[in-house]
């Protein structure tokens, strides 16, 4: 989630500040660019739309029982949750609602003190949604996880109360 600054800007300033605060590093500074564009993956989060900053998922347990699958059931019976499953098999619950700090134009309104997991969130190519989905199965509803159970003859079914 590196909504702001980009990287040239990023760059830029970095060039300035060595400039101005150290007194005619301008070497380093373009050294610092140098690496930056040579070794650095930079999100193009401006074309984005600021998608990662619009959800929270949080892992959960695979499910292995029918309670499990039950609880699944009820999460997906609420507005605005998802569940899914990464490449890596693990299971999560996804709110989609967007952060408080997202500005209108999508950037990020705390850049400067964004929390850790934000600062940390596709620096590398393979960790941006902007290029790959995370999900190898998405559930958006209740019906849609049902399918993906009875395709796969899991029992996921209590029986019925009697009347
Ligand atoms: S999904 Fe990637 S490109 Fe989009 S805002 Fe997040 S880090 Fe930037
Ligand atoms: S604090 Fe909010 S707007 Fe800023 S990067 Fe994190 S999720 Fe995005």
């Amino acid at each position: 989630m590196d909504i702001c600054p980009d990287s040239k800007s990023s760059c830029f300033l970095f060039t300035v500040y060595f400039v101005s605060e150290k007194k005619g590093c301008l070497f380093w500074g373009v050294v610092y660019c140098g690496f930056m564009k040579k070794g650095e993956f930079f999100p193009p989060c401006k074309e984005c739309g600021g998608r990662c900053c619009k959800y929270v998922a949080i892992e959960t347990d695979k499910p292995a029982s029918k309670t499990d699958y039950d609880n699944i059931r009820w999460y997906l019976l609420h507005e605005n949750i998802s569940v899914f499953i990464d490449h890596n098999s693990r299971w999560y619950i996804e709110f989609r609602t967007p952060c408080l700090e997202q500005l209108e134009d999508n950037k990020c309104g705390n850049h400067i003190d964004r929390p850790r997991i934000c600062a940390g969130h596709g620096n590398t190519e393979g960790e941006c949604e902007f290029y790959d989905s995370p999900y190898r199965e998405y559930f958006s509803s209740e019906k849609e996880f049902i399918a993906y159970l009875d395709k796969r003859g899991i029992d996921w079914r209590f029986s019925r109360r009697k009347k």
